[in-house]
């Protein structure tokens, strides 16, 4: 199988790499293509950089009216190509198809957002800072700007960052996850027909060595990165070391808490969506439930009900409601964890290894699982586990949840249920979490609002999405300006 071409100035060209790696589809191990890897992929990045580069210094003085309407374009290829490009995100990624066409949705309601540039991109301006003096404040691009993204939402991650980079003036270089490339491909292959000059946007495949290369090279003045907090927090400290701006997305331990006075019936079935959409492998997974005054038990049968009723299988087929997680080393490894939790005295209440789905036996599936009782102070209830695997825990009250919550180290969202507006107001200002939900499970952030995480979930200032988008690809200048009044011309 050939290896995947990159996509540079405007073209598609091979990569100087010296190896590379399967993309293999998650439900039945197919090789789907081979992304190149390794030291040569520093070369194909300096590449692009250079004519990124050159991109940059013309585009930028195309006026933002007019670097909005290759987006408009985008926007709708995007929409006649949403089922074809779902199909493919499904079959690299495992996820359902329509778990694979609401992250579609995501990725262009982020097109619509920076179509309003024009407007989010005005500064300010004060007359009369002094006598005859005014002073205002220009947004201007940085220049090259890179993306570094996770396997998880390959059609959705890098549109939190694309769009506003080029709307905003800077040219793009977007390494996708080496086990995801395909959607991407898809999609530069849409954009190669929305009026883009050459090099304003790349598609550079490879690991690490693209990575490091993006780090050190003095061209690339910005660098977003979304993955694990080990290596989120790394890309920040290279990158800031080296002088880029960097915004840098780690990963999450996401609690629920229920309180006694939810809606069952509606909270059940929602937070078994949370912790399984994806098979669990989402950001804004739910993963720590906690009960607050569940005595009888009442809630924990409903989220077992919720849990074991959903259809876990391939993808593609319409009424599966759970993928599976993305390769054979995650599986084992989430499978471990399980074991862990088992062995630091979890009751295994719902336990979906070994689950086989008729047609697709070679499939890194995993039912939805539930460990209840995990010990507070152990290790697995602060442990990032991504797969299908819910912790239920059991609390007294409202100020030990928070105080659970607070302890933890990640803080990418925390979400409430609860009928009680007293609750819901102390949680949303005591609960140390950059996105909130009350009574929704999936505090996903829409495009015009950034995606906030906290703590060991983020690493800088400026997220991705809506104004901070705008932000972070614009370095602001003020400037101070006099014109005496007696230069005045008379005519
Ligand atoms: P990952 O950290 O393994 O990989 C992310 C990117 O970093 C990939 O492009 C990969 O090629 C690159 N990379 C991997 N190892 C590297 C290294 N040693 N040096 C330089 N670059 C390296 O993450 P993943 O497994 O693809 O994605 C899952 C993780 O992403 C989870 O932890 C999840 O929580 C997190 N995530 C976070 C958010 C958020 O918004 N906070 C969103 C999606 C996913």
């Amino acid at each position: 199988m050939e290896k995947l071409k990159n996509y540079i100035n405007g073209r598609w060209v091979e990569s100087a790499a010296d190896q590379s790696s399967s993309v293999v589809n998650p439900a039945t191990q197919e090789v789907l293509g081979q992304v190149p890897l390794g030291i040569g992929t520093a070369k194909d990045l300096d590449e692009a950089v250079k004519h990124a580069n050159e991109a940059y210094l013309e585009w930028r003085n195309v006026p933002v009216m007019q670097r909005v309407q290759p987006l408009y374009k985008l926007k709708a290829l995007l929409e006649q190509n949403q089922e074809e490009i779902s199909k493919i995100i499904t079959l690299e990624c495992g996820k359902t198809i329509v778990e694979s066409r609401a992250e579609l949705q995501r990725a262009i309601e982020n097109v619509e957002t920076a179509c309003a540039t024009p407007t989010l991109i005005q500064s300010e301006f004060s007359e009369n800072i002094a006598r005859g003096v005014d002073e205002f404040m220009i947004r201007q691009p940085l220049g090259v700007c890179v993306c570094i993204a996770p396997f998880n939402f390959p059609g959705m991650i890098p549109f939190w960052f694309l769009p506003y980079a080029i709307a905003c003036g800077n040219s793009f270089i977007l390494k996708p996850s080496e086990k995801v490339p395909l959607t991407m491909i898809k999609v530069f292959e849409l954009m190669d027909n929305i009026g883009l000059p050459d090099g304003l946007v790349n598609l550079v495949h490879g690991g690490k060595e693209t990575v490091d290369a993006m780090l050190e090279h003095p061209k690339v003045k910005a660098v977003s990165f979304v993955g694990s907090t080990n290596i989120a927090r790394y890309i920040y400290s290279k990158g800031a070391a080296n002088g880029k701006r960097v915004q840098a997305q780690g990963g999450a331990k996401n609690p629920v808490v229920i309180m006694p006075d939810a809606d069952l019936d509606v909270t059940a079935n929602i937070i078994a969506d949370s912790v399984y959409g994806c098979a669990g492998q989402r950001c804004l997974a739910a993963s720590n439930i906690i009960t607050v005054g569940d005595d009888k038990g009442k809630i924990k049968e409903s989220l077992y009900e919720a849990a074991k009723k959903k259809v876990t299988g391939f993808g593609l087929d319409e009424a599966v409601e759970m993928g599976p997680v993305i390769s054979s080393q995650s599986k084992s490894r989430v499978e471990m964890l399980i074991e862990q939790g088992i062995g630091e005295g979890a009751n295994l209440l719902l336990d979906g290894r070994g689950y086989q789905v008729s047609g697709y036996q070679k499939g890194n599936f995993i039912a939805p699982t539930i460990l209840e009782g995990l010990p507070l102070g152990g290790e697995l209830v602060k442990t990032e586990i991504f797969g299908p695997v819910m912790s239920l825990l059991s609390m007294k009250n409202i100020e030990q949840a928070i105080s659970f919550i607070n302890s933890n180290n990640y803080g990418n969202m925390a979400c409430l249920f609860t009928s009680s507006g007293a609750s819901a107001r102390k949680f949303r200002n005591e609960a140390d979490a950059g996105n909130i939900g009350i009574n929704i499970g999936v505090a996903a952030p829409m495009a015009q609002f950034p995606f906030s995480g906290w703590n060991d979930s983020f690493f800088g200032d400026l997220h991705g999405q809506g104004r901070h988008g705008i932000e972070f690809f614009t370095q602001t200048k003020v400037v101070i300006e006099r014109w005496p009044r007696e230069w005045t011309r008379k005519f």
